[in-house]
């Protein structure tokens, strides 16, 4: 098989014809003619060669898969951290990535189910052992009247339909864990999307700032990917909260604690915005070297708000999702 082309991994220009010129020593650095990118040469050569030990990407099986996902989430989480090592050069795998976020979000899925049913079960716990406390003082007549309030709580009428809400929230609404926490964050993770495609969008749809940025469509496609979903594992934080509110009915140390979920909403939604818009300004500056000047940046990441219609678009789009949920939801009893 011959050796692939060398080409630069910013703008995708042969450098075949550079290469050709070197008669007795090889440079380790060079520019791209075509859009100045700083290349080494090494890894142009050989991109392999490049391996960071906490990236999902460059997992080689699905034990490293697994042990790289925080790593890869600790670097995410400070942008300009990440683009000063995921290089143009390096190798991606947005399979990989996808594949360990998935893992993840099922993982953190699990656990707030049991805490979202905890918060539940334990609701009616207590309430069965008041109400029992109640009834033995209560003449015989009346006992059976008031027995009716008891909650049977290892009966599969009321272990499916609360196993089955704690699994779907927010995908469906019942009586239970209906504060709306994590459906106004999924809303949120959603706006996230909106404002990545955006920022694809400003980047690929104008010949304009593709002659400009000189940039192959690949890497922005691959950042839209990473920033786009990164923010649906807030979701299973807002799960969370969504069980605290549950229990501070009943429980007084929840009650205390849940008086911070309303600062902790905000934080969040605010770092989710921040870190979308940061993760692109890094990716810009950092990762692919585009001069741009501070306030063309304030001027795209302005624009970039626009993806906001596109969320709404991907709600409108999700609601048929949402439909057969709630109507397989009906279907098994929950
Ligand atoms: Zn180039």
């Amino acid at each position: 098989m011959p050796p692939p082309t060398p080409i630069c991994p910013k703008c995708g220009y042969d450098q075949s014809g550079t290469i050709a010129t070197w008669t007795d020593r090889c440079p380790l650095q060079g520019t791209c003619p075509e859009c100045g990118y700083i290349l080494s040469w090494p890894d142009v050569a050989n991109p392999s060669r490049i391996h960071h030990r906490w990236f999902v990407e460059h997992a080689t099986s699905k034990r490293q898969l697994l042990r790289r996902t925080l790593p890869t989430l600790w670097f995410l989480l400070l942008p300009n951290r990440y683009w000063h090592r995921v290089t143009m050069e390096s190798p991606r795998s947005i399979k990989r990535y996808f594949l360990s976020l998935t893992l993840l979000m099922l993982f953190l899925h699990s656990f707030t189910t049991a805490a979202l049913f905890a918060s539940n079960f334990a609701y009616h716990y207590q309430t069965n052992a008041t109400i029992n406390q109640r009834l033995s003082t209560l003449p015989v007549a009346q006992q059976q009247q008031f027995a009716r309030l008891l909650t049977d709580v290892s009966s599969s009428d009321y272990l499916i339909p609360i196993i089955g809400e704690s699994f779907l929230v927010p995908l469906i609404f019942r009586d239970n864990f209906s504060e709306g926490i994590a459906s106004g964050i999924f809303g949120v993770a959603l706006v996230c999307l909106g404002i990545s495609i955006m920022w694809m969008l400003l980047y690929c749809a104008f010949p304009v700032t593709r002659k400009i940025t000189k940039l192959r469509m690949v890497h922005v496609s691959r950042a839209m990917i990473v920033a786009g979903f990164a923010p649906m594992l807030v979701i299973e934080f807002a799960r969370l909260l969504e069980a605290v509110h549950y229990a501070s009915i009943y429980s007084n140390f929840m009650t205390q604690i849940s008086m911070l979920i309303y600062p902790m909403i905000f934080i969040g939604v605010l770092s989710m915005l921040v870190w979308t818009q940061w993760f692109w300004i890094a990716a810009t500056k950092i990762g692919w070297q585009i001069k741009a000047k501070w306030w063309e940046l304030v001027l795209v990441t302005t624009a970039s708000f626009l993806g906001m219609p596109i969320a709404g678009l991907i709600m409108l789009a999700f609601k048929p999702v949402r439909a057969a949920v709630e109507h397989f939801a009906y279907w098994v009893g929950i």
